[in-house]
């Protein structure tokens, strides 16, 4: 941690407000923001997060929005234990080489060990997938589509990160079984395009949709689709969320089976299939996603879809001058302004807390990033209107606006939707800003060093990757520390193929961005150190 005296002071910050500025310590900033504006308190087991109802409030918003979505294809929920045998999950080697090291087992039981240990869930193929082999019997119990909403715990060894990267996580995980690869791969990307409007549409955050090279994709999937993020404060790419086609890789391992309905009518001599199937998983990581793309100096900013206030109302202008009778007007009138913007679907909170300035009000709502703030004296009152403060604005003055109290009730949803394009608009240009085409190594690392991601030709062989992210590191070149002194030490590695492939590479004549490497360019690939 930097001294205290190297920080920037951050202009007006109260004594309760947050005391660095995120593009001086992001680290510290980030910690404060989760805490001071209520989104997590922390708990004495490492990895491991208080979800406050301000965030598990996000979340709930998301958690409806995608369960209608996959209503409607019939994915029905349900819920399997947290525990898996050992026997279970080590069924698909694959999966279990991917997954060993960040397994939490439960070896005792009381004061008696365990005969055989007990893992608790990483993700649920294991768990759920000797129940699709007896459930399904022919192909009329196909397809089989079972979502739950549940927690999982990785083990994980990297530094958490409160969201980010914790060791036990809030995600839904759904499950599917089909009898054909292509009705399989329609689901898979049918969820990816979902995945991106949550992130989109509801959170305001950009994302690229694509898909995982070989050394990147899940353990034992045939395909993993995924939709990456971008942190513009460190340059970094995040794994945003991602859609697995599995193939048949488990259906083999738990012998899951149906005849073949069409076996004769093609001349086949065996009708037996192995199902087709899909896992896909969305989790509380989006949250971190959001406050770090869009959080500022005051705290956190959270876009009106997802907000679980969207606006506070502050009566304001009150002295000690003011009459009762005159304060209780004010108030009844603000009161009133509540009931109509609840009426037409706006979550509102009214704060008439006594023994708090005004100033001190608008200072802890910010903070907590309530994405609209009303305001209301009695000069307001005089001229028949309401003073508005946009909360993803920094610009105090630009921030501020005037609505005629007689149009609320349709002038607010209307902001708040403009507020939430905004923050989208916003982010979208930073990551686009920070999304660069590079076809020279020389400018790989520098351009890495810039805090962007690139876009690369690259052979999408797993050994070049691994070489990609070695020669990226900081250690391996040596004056990277002169050009960023805060650039991180990890080298660079494939985030993701994206779907939309700008041009320019010619089969078998573009060559690989590794000047090592003697393959020619598949495609453009994205590559940047990430989360
Ligand atoms: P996976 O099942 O490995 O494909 O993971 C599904 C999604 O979980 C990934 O796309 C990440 O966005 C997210 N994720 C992975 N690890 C963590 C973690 N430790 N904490 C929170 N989210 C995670």
């Amino acid at each position: 941690k930097k001294p205290q005296q190297q920080k920037k002071k951050i202009e007006g910050a109260a004594l309760i407000g947050i005391d660095v500025a995120k593009e001086d310590d992001l680290g510290e900033w980030y910690q404060q923001v989760v805490t001071k504006g209520q989104m997590i308190s922390y708990y004495d087991v490492s990895g491991c997060y208080i979800l406050e109802p301000s965030s598990y409030a996000i979340w709930m918003t998301i958690r409806e929005w995608f369960t209608k979505k996959i209503s409607t294809l019939k994915v029905r929920e349900a819920y399997f234990p947290l525990f898996i045998s050992t026997d279970n999950l080590e069924r698909e080697k694959e999966h279990i080489e991917g997954f060993a090291a960040e397994v939490a087992w439960v070896t005792k039981g009381g004061k008696s060990d365990l005969e055989k240990p007990i893992a608790v869930r990483p993700t649920s193929e294991t768990a759920m997938y000797p129940y699709f082999a007896r459930k399904i019997q022919s192909h009329r119990d196909l397809p089989l589509k079972l979502n739950q909403w549940n927690n999982v715990v990785r083990w994980e060894f990297k530094n958490p990160m409160p969201f980010i990267r914790t060791r036990e996580f809030l995600w839904q995980e759904g499950h599917t079984a089909h009898l054909t690869e292509e009705e399989a791969s329609k689901e898979v990307s049918q969820i990816l395009d979902w995945y991106s409007d949550v992130y989109q549409e509801l959170l305001a955050v950009p994302v690229v949709k694509g898909v995982k090279t070989e050394n990147e994709k899940f353990p034992g999937a045939k395909r993993t689709e995924t939709i990456e993020g971008f942190i513009p404060a460190t340059g970094r790419g995040i794994q945003a969320a991602t859609s697995h086609a599995l193939g048949q890789h488990f259906s083999k391992m738990f012998d899951i089976t149906v005849e073949d309905p069409h076996a004769k009518e093609a001349g086949k001599a065996s009708d037996k299939i192995y199902v087709w199937q899909n896992s896909w998983g969305l989790t509380t990581r989006s949250i971190g996603v959001l406050i770090l793309t869009h959080g500022d100096n005051r705290g956190l900013v959270i876009p009106p879809r997802v907000a679980e206030k969207q606006v506070v109302l502050i009566p304001v202008g009150i002295t000690v001058k003011t009459s009762p009778e005159a304060r209780k007007e004010l108030y009844d009138k603000v009161e009133k302004m509540a009931e109509d913007l609840t009426s037409v679907g706006v979550r509102v909170e009214v704060d008439l807390r006594e023994g708090y300035s005004p100033g001190w009000k608008f200072n802890d709502w910010e903070m907590k990033g309530v994405p609209l703030r009303i305001e209301f004296g009695p000069k307001d009152a005089e001229k028949g209107q309401v003073t508005t403060s946009r909360r993803d604005i920094e610009d105090k003055n630009e921030a501020r606006g005037e609505i005629k109290v007689d149009d609320l009730k349709t002038a607010v949803p209307e902001l708040l939707e403009k507020i939430q394009s905004d923050m989208f608009n916003k982010a979208d240009k930073a990551y686009r800003d920070h999304r660069v085409q590079v076809t020279n190594w020389d400018d790989f690392v520098p351009k890495l060093n810039g805090k962007n991601v690139l876009l690369v030709p690259h052979c999408q062989g797993g050994k070049c990757e691994d070489e990609v992210k070695a020669k990226s590191a900081r250690t391996s070149i040596g004056d990277g520390a002169a050009e960023d002194a805060k650039a991180p030490s990890m080298g660079a590695k494939s985030l993701c193929i994206p779907h939309e492939q700008p041009e320019g590479i010619k089969a078998g004549q573009t060559k690989c961005i590794n000047p090592d490497c003697s393959a020619p360019a598949k495609s453009w690939v994205l590559f940047g150190r990430s989360y």
